[in-house]
């Protein structure tokens, strides 16, 4: 096996490495390719193992290749429980999600969901100790700090590793975090186009999303505010409520 972490010239060749990509040596196993129909359409589905960590990742992909000669769309998605299970508006996990499905099952490419990533890699309960302190008053950086936490612990050693082996080289990245393509590219894989990902802000998400547009320099507009959009009703409690992800 390959050492873990190492970036650049490696002269380990690793079986899970493709000829040339010395520049992806984080070791990944691929499982069979199985269909798997949704709400959002049919698509094939593929597990991935990283043999670092153990983490099992899942890509999601539409049957067939983009019809329009572009570079396949890809939404690397951050696991996010209570956003993308529950559909909580604490975040725009959930939305993202869905959105990011229909795009792909529309337009061609895949979307690799990425395990042990809950809170940007801090882990569902220290994302939710996170949350406590947000509703304190702190925003979702100031929260992560007062916790000693990195802001984003996630690595995508992991998902370029995948990417190349799936033959996905040159990508149209789904994403509004432009760290994400810098990440990538580093580990070797080229994004030829960021795809904003924008979904609706709501009450309960506005200020996590304003967080990761002021100070984590997401590319957000804003300007589309949804005002109570799923009623007043369901306005549960304040407006400090906002976190995580993308
Ligand atoms: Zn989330």
């Amino acid at each position: 096996m390959t050492a873990s972490g190492a970036t650049g010239n490696s002269h380990h060749s690793s079986q899970h490495a493709h000829a040339g990509d010395r520049r992806l040596p984080h070791p990944v196993s691929g499982g069979p390719i199985v269909q798997l129909p949704t709400a959002f359409g049919d698509f094939v589905a593929q597990a991935w193992t990283d043999l670092v960590t153990g983490a099992e990742h899942l890509a999601v992909s539409s049957p067939n290749p983009p019809q329009d000669g572009k570079a396949p769309l890809v939404r690397l998605h951050s696991e996010c429980l209570t956003g993308d299970i529950f559909g909580s508006y604490r975040c725009d996990c959930g939305e993202q999600l869905a959105y990011a499905l229909e795009m792909i099952h529309a337009y061609g490419g895949t979307l690799l969901y990425l395990r042990g990533q809950e809170g940007r890699g801090i882990g569902l309960a220290n994302k939710i100790k996170a949350y406590a302190l947000q509703e304190a008053g702190f925003d979702t950086v100031e929260a992560n700090e007062q916790l000693g936490l990195p802001v984003d612990a996630r690595s995508y050693n992991a998902a370029a590793q995948v990417l190349a082996e799936m033959g996905l080289h040159e990508v149209r990245l789904l994403s509004n975090n432009p760290d994400k393509q810098h990440r990538l590219a580093k580990a070797g894989v080229k994004v030829v186009e960021m795809v904003p990902t924008e979904v609706p802000s709501r009450d309960q998400n506005i200020r996590y999303l304003q967080t990761k547009k002021d100070r984590m320099e997401h590319r957000l507009t804003l300007d589309t505010h949804v005002v109570g959009a799923r009623g007043a009703a369901e306005s549960f409690p304040p407006e400090t409520f906002q976190h995580e992800q993308d």
